[in-house]
């Protein structure tokens, strides 16, 4: 170690690592690519094409898009002036780095007129997103969401039943148990001003009782009230917005929930369901786990329908439907074990130079075949190599000395069996890619 000062990552951010460097499992990095190859899997049979955002826009983009006075933008945005040159275009403008991809993603819709090619676009993404977080358990500042929208002129329910039926395959496949789906509607431009008057009058006297938050929330986005999770007692008298809702988002909800029913989709009505982000309109969900290592921050992911996002940014009246999942999360909620590309299927023991030179090549063979292998570049003795075979946690172990190499036959050792087979190369190579 030299004499320099240490620098390390910024805090509440982490980096995501190679298993053979971490014991910390949440932060292992093929689990992360486990629950995005299964993810783009159910893309791919939903058919869902991949969009990739800048990481910065103009603050402005989140500003309108999801709400001035929603936590995010008011106090966890990345924000600063872009010195640009003299002169240039845009100079001095206010950039922000995404604290979230939708928006970004209905700016991108309506930049390239998506509509004119397609009545309904729908798009994944993949990527972190960045929020001013202070510390609390399981929230970092730079996290990895994958999500989903379907945007274009359809407001269809069956189109949020099948993006929930999708997302009950992913957690199924990745055996992410103990999940609840909770779901409500959130009303519309038509009805939830009245929903949020009704809740003036309930809250307007109870206010000096009730926390900062609270307070705050009365005066600009009432709400989120609903969320508070100190004035529970208070919050859970206040009317309920299914009760309120106009009969278009009655009937609306009714054949979600239908739709999800006929899918044998378990869940339940949550009411006080209301997201942090502005843009929703009519159907909100989220899936929750018990899973005790996420603490109380026990959402794997969030969503619903924002219709009127588009217009909120400049672009034509349409219809969209979306959800963002935490990666981070769902690692954590994964069985302990997963699959590891990484980890080689035939590592290579190769005894002498003469046999480390062969074994080069070899390596060289039984990867253009689509065979991954590991060797080792120190000259060890047998009993050390197989340690490190060991260690890679590889299928197989080769082994080549000189007499392997005088009868062109080599030893394959089954790691897990212990069983040997003497192959040729040929019959090496049919075996291993099999
Ligand atoms: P939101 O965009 O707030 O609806 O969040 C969608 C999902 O992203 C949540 O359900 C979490 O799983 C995840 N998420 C949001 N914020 C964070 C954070 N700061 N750290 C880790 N995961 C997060």
């Amino acid at each position: 170690m030299s004499k320099q000062k240490q620098i390390k990552t910024v805090k509440h951010t982490r980096d995501i690592l190679p298993k053979d460097f971490t014991t910390d499992t949440s932060a292992h990095s093929h689990k992360f690519q486990y629950v995005e190859n299964v993810a783009r899997e159910a893309f791919r049979r939903y058919g869902f094409q991949e969009i990739r955002t800048p990481i910065f826009e103009y603050t402005e983009l989140f500003a309108r898009g999801v709400g001035e006075e929603t936590d995010i933008v008011s106090k966890e945005m990345y924000t600063w002036r872009d010195l640009g040159e003299n002169n240039t275009p845009g100079a001095g403008a206010s950039l922000t780095l995404r604290p979230e991809n939708t928006a970004s993603v209905i700016r991108a819709y309506i930049q390239h007129q998506m509509w004119v090619q397609s009545d309904l676009a729908k798009l994944f993404y993949v990527g972190p997103q960045f929020r001013r977080e202070h510390g609390r358990k399981g929230r970092f500042r730079q996290f990895y969401q994958i999500g989903v929208e379907v945007i274009g002129k359809s407001d269809h329910p069956a189109i949020e039943a099948e993006v929930i039926e999708m997302l009950a395959w992913i957690l199924q496949e990745l055996k992410i148990e103990n999940t609840s789906l909770l779901v409500n509607s959130v009303g519309c431009p038509k009805c939830r001003p009245l929903f949020n008057e009704r809740l003036k009058e309930e809250l307007a006297p109870k206010l000096a009782e009730m926390c900062g938050d609270c307070n705050r929330r009365f005066e600009t986005n009432i709400l989120r009230v609903l969320d508070c999770k100190r004035d529970v007692e208070i919050v859970a008298q206040l009317p309920s917005i299914q009760d309120l809702l106009c009969q278009e988002c009655q009937t609306h909800f009714s054949e979600f929930c239908s739709y999800l029913d006929a899918r044998q989709l378990k869940y339940q009505v949550d009411p006080k369901l209301v997201r942090g982000l502005d843009y929703y309109t009519r159907t909100a969900f989220e899936i929750v786990t018990t899973n005790e290592n996420l603490g109380s921050q026990n959402a794997l992911l969030g969503g619903g329908r924002y219709d009127g996002l588009s217009e909120t940014l400049g672009g034509p009246p349409t219809k969209g439907f979306g959800f963002a999942l935490g990666l981070d999360r769902f690692v954590i909620s994964l069985p302990e074990t997963v699959p590891d590309p990484s980890t080689p299927t035939v590592f290579i023991a190769h005894l002498g130079k003469e046999a480390f030179d062969f074994a080069l090549l070899l390596a060289k063979s039984l990867r253009q075949a689509g065979i991954s292998c590991a060797l080792d570049f120190e000259g060890r003795n047998l009993k050390n190599s197989m340690k490190l075979a060991d260690r890679s946690k590889a299928r197989y172990a080769l082994i080549i000395g000189e007499e392997e190499l005088a009868k062109a036959k080599f030893v394959l050792r089954d790691m897990v069996s212990r069983e040997q087979f003497e192959l040729t190369e040929a019959e090496l190579l049919e075996k291993l890619k099999n």
